[in-house]
């Protein structure tokens, strides 16, 4: 029997919910390329409640005890003491969300001598170092595509607060205030805009097919170039690589996973050739961007805005820059976790523990690395070549 170490982000600060704002979530058949949604054979959950926090357990203890396991949650995860690194070294399935990620870096997996299986209840699995897991031949798996959309919602809506400035001028209602002339000296309209998506991918498309009716011209780069009726559809212009991409544009979405080729790259040098006054919202990874460079420019002038909900480490410290930088729209890393998302990536958790348990193929759209290597979306995504 296992033991499952499943790692999820604190219950809400006045206790776990006991009623939400809405009676249902929105009924979704498919994904938007047709991908099923996740299929376990049942859950032990009512669609819409938090799954994501600690009471939440993805509704996952019903099914694991009845079926011998052992369920440890916690949302201690940093340091040596911590409940995550005290129950690691015998735990052969460890489950963790890219919003409270549990870093299994190598010194971690090297004491996960009976670990198999890492899952990240969401996408993005850069929590994990991938080499070191494939050095071991541990298998990593995400539910993709359950939080995809949402998170091309939450990009449209960061973009549309930059470029409008919505955060100061709902600040000055806050404050009691009506100064015009102080809401209106930073806001402009996203319309005849050149906007650049940096990788095409599942958000990065649902992206593009959103701000398509806005009225701006839309430039993308990406290792795998889109069919040519989406570019067409679109009005697409396709950059060769990201120096190209961003001279070009006013307002840049960030949509890449994390790797060794987009650590970092969002630093002083490309930064400095972009137009002045730029924007960049970034949903993908903290890390992509130099943390400071991001600071400076905003502060000079170069970065109208920076937006995005996603920090590094995670959670953020308090004194961490971005929280207090000029003209940012952060959140924290929320995104990808609304309660629509959480029911389907508690699902989609739960279908890849139902197949592992019972020796069954993982979906391939849900693998990242499997028996020493990349595979499914891992090995198009994290390791692709042009
Ligand atoms: P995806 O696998 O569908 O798409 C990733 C795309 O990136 C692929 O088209 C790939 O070719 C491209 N790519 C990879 N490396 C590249 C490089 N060096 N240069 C150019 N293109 C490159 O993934 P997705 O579902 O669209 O998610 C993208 C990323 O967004 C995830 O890896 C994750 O880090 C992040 N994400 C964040 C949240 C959130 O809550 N903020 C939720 C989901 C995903």
């Amino acid at each position: 029997m296992a033991k499952v170490l499943l790692v999820l982000y604190p219950d809400p600060i006045d206790g776990f919910p006991p009623d939400y704002a809405r009676d249902s979530i929105p009924v979704i058949e498919h994904y938007p390329n047709g991908q099923t949604l996740p299929t376990p054979e049942a859950v032990d959950f009512v669609p819409g409640e938090m799954l994501g926090s600690v009471s939440g357990e993805l509704g996952l203890r019903t099914f694991l005890e009845n079926a011998g396991h052992t369920l440890v949650v916690t949302s201690d995860k940093e340091g040596p003491d911590s409940v995550f690194e005290r129950e690691l070294p015998d735990a052969d399935v460890v489950i963790s969300q890219p919003f409270w990620p549990a870093y299994l870096t190598p010194e971690r997996l090297a004491k996960a001598e009976k670990l198999q299986i890492a899952i990240t209840a969401g996408i993005g699995s850069d929590h994990v170092d991938l080499a070191a897991a494939n050095q071991k031949g541990i298998t990593v798996a995400e539910v993709t595509y359950s939080n995809s959309i949402g998170v091309a919602e939450h990009t449209v809506m960061q973009v549309l607060a930059l470029v409008r400035d919505y955060l100061p001028q709902h600040r000055i209602v806050l404050d009691g205030g009506w100064n015009i002339a102080d809401a209106a000296k930073r806001s402009y309209d996203l319309e005849g805009m050149d906007v650049g998506v940096f990788a095409a991918g599942r958000i990065g498309r649902a992206v593009i097919e959103r701000l398509a009716p806005f009225g701006v011209r839309l430039h993308y780069t990406d290792r795998f170039r889109l069919p040519s009726d989406v570019e067409e559809k679109y009005g697409l212009t396709f950059h060769d690589d990201i120096r190209s991409l961003v001279k070009e544009i006013d307002v840049l979405a960030v949509h890449a996973p994390l790797t060794d080729d987009t650590r970092g790259l969002l630093n002083d040098e490309l930064l400095a050739t972009m137009r002045r006054g730029a924007y960049i919202v970034n949903p993908a990874r903290g890390a992509i961007a130099d943390r400071d460079a991001i600071v400076r420019a905003l502060q000079s002038g170069q970065l109208a805005g920076y937006a995005g909900d996603v920090w590094f480490p995670q959670p953020a410290p308090a004194d961490h820059p971005w929280r207090t930088m000029p003209h940012h729209g952060m959140t924290p890393h929320t995104s990808g976790t609304s309660l629509p998302s959480q029911a389907r990536y508690a699902a989609g958790t739960r279908e890849i523990l139902e197949d592992f348990f019972a020796g069954r193929d993982i979906r391939p759209e849900y693998l990242i690395t499997k028996g020493g290597g990349y595979a499914g979306t891992g090995a198009h995504s994290y390791a692709g070549k042009k």
